[in-house]
């Protein structure tokens, strides 16, 4: 398998439409969301390490943001239909866990969409759900750290609950992994 190859019978590996094509294809990808964060997509997520070709197939490989996400087969069927949507008839998602996905893998741009949607961004991961880092958020309103973990379980796995001491408000967290 390598990189940036699409279409390799009619052009070969490494022109301009070989290009273009790897960034249709990032930009149908950046299309899709998890649904239980719809405000931030897949690829500000940090969930799509490559995008490659094996054969005729087009081939995404995602990286599962928490083990048994319930969203998963739904994140897998957008990609594929935004990729097909794309022009690209071939596709396979093939779900990965090296490298392993982490908090910090979420873009800049993604910190500020999960903020402006009112969900706290995490903090540096430290290789687990640690309560300790947890308790360390910043209120997406205010900015406040003055905040108190309310609850490790917010209503998705990947949430905590928190409360803000200075504007006296519930927010919730993306636990950082
Ligand atoms: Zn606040």
């Amino acid at each position: 398998m390598r990189l940036a190859e699409f279409h390799s019978r009619d052009h070969g590996p490494g022109d301009s439409l070989a290009q273009s094509d790897t960034a249709m294809i990032w930009a149908a990808l950046d299309t899709v969301t998890d649904p239980e964060i719809p405000v931030i997509s897949i690829v500000e997520m940090g969930m799509v390490p490559s995008v490659l070709v094996d054969g005729d197939a087009t081939v995404v490989r995602m990286t599962p943001t928490f083990a048994g996400c319930p969203a998963l087969d739904v994140i897998r069927q957008n990609i594929v239909a935004a990729v097909k949507n794309a022009g690209y008839e071939n596709v396979r998602v093939d779900v990965v866990f090296d490298p392993p996905w982490t908090s910090d893998r979420i873009t800049d741009v993604g910190r500020e969409k999960l903020k402006s949607f009112g969900l706290a961004p995490p903090g540096a991961a430290c290789g687990s759900i640690n309560e300790l880092r947890i308790a360390e958020a910043a209120c997406p309103l205010c900015d406040s750290t003055n905040t108190t973990l309310e609850s490790i379980f917010g209503p998705t796995l990947c949430r905590a609950i928190h409360y803000c001491n200075d504007c006296q408000q519930s927010f919730e967290q993306f636990k950082p992994v």
